[in-house]
């Protein structure tokens, strides 16, 4: 796919310009609409590639400038879930949000990004990635009053997702990721049927797959949450095993400042890993060394071929000015290390 040693990528979402949605906020509504809207999002896409070009990203994405959020902007393009009808769930055992209603049937009438993405695929010849919410997370922020049964939803969301990757696929994506904070939370029922919902959603890709496993945007019930859960976080160490046995190719895990013992990246043995060399938590603009210093951490357990230097998370909620410094770091961070790989 990618003649380079560690090519950066990022989670997925960017900061959107002022212009488009109020900054700096998750599930900020849009400023424009109709036509203007429309318009407005495809400009963003090219200001955020623009960006990520700029700062020597690798593999890019859209940034999701066409979205409002990675989860909901995926469902209210279905048939079976009623926006109008809310109820308060928690979220990742987390936190509480009003959530719309699965009321039947769930189905995709139409595509929902692919038109997105065929747009970004003739704005530039390098590799791009496109992220989808996973079956799980998308299970997580709904009321299911028609299925009553999580597993059963997954799958059915599964089948949809199948549908909506293949499309993108077939429209020039050169990696599907699916994005998974849930895996971080539910344990018992990733290894039942979370895993494999998820490899039914990228059955018969021939493009990269990638699952994105974090603990979340660096908001403050997410940053509370990681206060509780001690010196060293061991969540990934009850994924990894049965990841590292399925068919998708690529992980996107959470590295720089968090307290994942470094070691479990072993787990993953054979997968490209994406490692996450940037804090999205913070303003603080990392310096290349502190980047490196994550990726020469995580080259004691991934061979050199196979890692990706990537941001944590998704980017939306920051400055986009540190949001440019960030990306701009990862790069230079990565380059330090391909200096030395290739000395
Ligand atoms: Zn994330």
């Amino acid at each position: 796919m990618i003649n380079k040693l560690l090519p950066t990528a990022t989670a997925g979402s960017l900061p959107k310009p002022s212009w488009l949605a109020r900054p700096e906020t998750l599930w900020s509504p849009w400023k424009l609409q109709g036509d203007e809207l429309a318009e407005g999002k495809r400009d963003a896409l090219c200001v955020a590639l623009n960006d990520q070009r700029n700062a020597g990203i690798d593999i890019i994405s859209d940034g999701e400038q066409t979205r409002q959020h990675f989860v909901t902007t995926f469902i209210e393009h279905l048939d079976g879930v009623d926006f109008e009808k809310r109820e308060t769930v928690r979220i990742r055992n987390r936190y509480d949000a009003s959530v719309p209603t699965v009321t039947g049937a769930v189905s995709r009438q139409k595509p929902v990004f692919v038109e997105d993405a065929r747009f970004l695929r003739g704005q530039t010849d390098q590799p791009i990635k496109w992220a989808l919410p996973g079956p799980m997370t998308m299970i997580d922020t709904l009321y299911d009053s028609h299925y009553k049964s999580r597993e059963k939803l997954a799958w059915e969301f599964a089948g949809i997702l199948n549908q909506e990757a293949r499309e993108l696929e077939a429209a020039g994506v050169d990696i599907i990721q699916f994005d998974e904070p849930a895996f971080n939370v539910f344990f018992d029922e990733v290894n039942d049927w979370g895993i494999a919902a998820l490899e039914r959603a990228a059955e018969g890709l021939k493009c990269e797959t990638a699952v994105h496993i974090c603990y979340g945007y660096g908001i403050k019930a997410n940053t509370d949450w990681k206060k509780t859960l001690g010196e060293e976080w061991r969540q990934y160490e009850r994924v990894f095993p049965r990841l590292q046995k399925s068919s998708i190719g690529m992980v996107s895990l959470e590295c720089q400042h968090s307290r994942v013992p470094m070691d479990l990246i072993g787990l993953l043995r054979g997968k490209k890993v994406m490692v996450g060399a940037i804090d999205v938590a913070t303003d603080i603009i990392e310096t290349p060394e502190e980047v490196a210093d994550v990726l020469h951490r995580a080259l004691q357990f991934v061979d050199a071929d196979k890692l990706y230097p990537c941001t944590n998370c998704g980017m939306a909620p920051l400055p986009r000015h540190v949001a440019r410094g960030k990306l701009a770091a990862l790069n230079a961070g990565a380059e330090i290390v391909r200096r030395e790989l290739s000395a």
